[in-house]
């Protein structure tokens, strides 16, 4: 993968979430798209994003609130939330990302499903890290991929999360290297035109 050397995938805490989960997430990020990843919190309060009836966050204002806050090195900015998310033709999301974007969010409200969490940390971490590639995937434009073991499936059930494996299909791996040397050439002619 060419990656830009200045740059970082930020990983941004929102309101609550679980610092343990800081190291697992970095190396999932390392391994699939080579870049170096530093922890920024930007802001707690998600009560901006609360809907008081369905007692759940729309997560697509927390995706714009992180793009703004990010800071100009951060490739992508990934925002990990443990409060419950939506959007509203869905009755719950795991993560949201803006398509071709620069923000994206995961929550883990839902990813301890059917885990008695203090024996099953590795199966949970390893779900977290999975959401994060797969929200981060979007952003670098990869769209749902047809195969079940492809970490850009789309996943209805938590058994889906489980079953696909932690990396992206031949197919999804070329794509992300064709975005990926697509933004590393853009960037430079911004650099020669300063
Ligand atoms: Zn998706
Ligand atoms: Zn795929």
């Amino acid at each position: 993968m060419i990656t830009l050397p200045e740059h970082s995938i930020v990983i941004s805490p929102v309101g609550t979430s679980d610092s343990e989960l800081f190291e697992p997430i970095s190396m999932g990020i390392k391994r699939i798209f080579g870049y170096k990843t530093e922890v920024i919190p930007f802001f707690k309060d998600v009560s901006f994003a609360l809907d008081p009836k369905r007692k759940q966050y729309h997560s697509t204002p927390i995706l714009e609130k992180l793009e703004k806050a990010a800071p100009v090195r951060a490739i992508k900015v990934i925002g990990i939330t443990s409060v419950d998310l939506f959007i509203p033709i869905l009755t719950h999301v795991y993560g949201e990302a803006q398509i071709g974007g620069a923000a994206c969010i995961i929550s883990t409200h839902r990813l301890a499903e059917g885990l008695f969490l203090a024996a099953d940390k590795d199966t949970y971490y390893k779900r977290v890290a999975k959401e994060v590639v797969h929200e981060l995937g979007h952003t670098f434009k990869l769209r749902h991929c047809k195969d079940n073991a492809c970490i850009m499936h789309y996943c209805r059930s938590i058994k889906d999360v489980d079953r696909k494996s932690k990396q992206l299909c031949r197919y999804c791996k070329t794509l992300l290297e064709d975005e990926m040397k697509r933004i590393a050439v853009s960037s430079e002619l911004i650099a020669d035109s300063s």
